[in-house]
């Protein structure tokens, strides 16, 4: 069954002799318990599709379907819900709340899900010791080093138990260590909750995480391969 599929999606920014076509004329599948990379240069497009596949960004022209839902028919009420109960998403520079434990942070988003603060409290527990981080439930961000905070912004994510998880370079900021780990966690914990991913990324160390890779320029698809090809 197609996750998400994109027809003909185009997206301009701006007007007139400043208009930029990011993308050009697109389709693409996902389909369920998809590992798929999005890679190409800087500027090639990949946070636009990334947006557009989320319902963050309304395309130019064309339509996005999200397990059966098409987004463009949809108010800004479904897509709050949608990505609410559905969506997870990791952006780079991680965007936690400094005043919030690793704990507080993972079990916020479950709580607006509607979880008792129990439930939720559970959920985030789960999350962090999924990913490594049961030694750092009370601590604050500033007191995280750059791996151990992505590693939180992907239990958060995850924590909501979601379909579908977004991920724009998310470990741009972290060493080939931390990097790697990383990726093998949002790997690893996709496969165990059968979440579909979508990782933009420009880094090789996620390459060989991906179930399928595509490649962007200028805009466009350019070529699809498996990982190992
Ligand atoms: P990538 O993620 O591959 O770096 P982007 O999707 O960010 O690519 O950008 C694709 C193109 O669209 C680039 O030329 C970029 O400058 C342009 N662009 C992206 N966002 C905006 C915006 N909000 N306004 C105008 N141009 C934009």
């Amino acid at each position: 069954m197609p996750m998400i599929s994109a027809v003909g999606v185009e997206k301009t920014y701006g007007e007139g002799v400043a208009q930029i076509a990011a993308l050009a004329s697109m389709d693409i599948v996902v389909t369920a318990g998809e590992f798929l990379m999005v890679t190409g240069p800087s500027g090639s497009g990949k946070s636009t599709l990334l947006a557009i596949l989320s319902g963050l960004l309304q395309p130019s022209r064309g339509h996005v379907e999200v397990m059966g839902r098409n987004l463009s028919a949809s108010t800004e009420k479904d897509l709050d819900h949608l990505r609410l109960h559905q969506f997870g998403f990791i952006f780079q520079g991680f965007h936690l709340l400094p005043f919030l434990t690793s704990l507080e942070q993972v079990a916020m988003l479950p709580e607006r899900q509607g979880l008792s603060k129990a439930a939720a409290r559970t959920r985030a527990l789960e999350a962090l010791e999924g990913v490594g981080l049961g030694h750092r439930l009370h601590s604050l961000p500033e007191a995280l080093s750059g791996g151990e905070k992505q590693r939180v912004a992907i239990a958060r994510a995850l924590a909501k138990r979601p379909q579908i998880i977004f991920a724009d370079e998310p470990t741009s900021a972290l060493d080939s260590v931390n990097g790697g780990l990383v990726a093998d966690q949002l790997r690893a914990a996709a496969l165990r909750q059968g979440a579909t991913v979508v990782c933009v990324t420009h880094d090789a160390r996620l390459m060989t995480r991906a179930t399928r890779l595509v490649q962007m320029e200028d805009g466009r698809l350019r070529a699809a391969a498996t990982p190992d090809a």
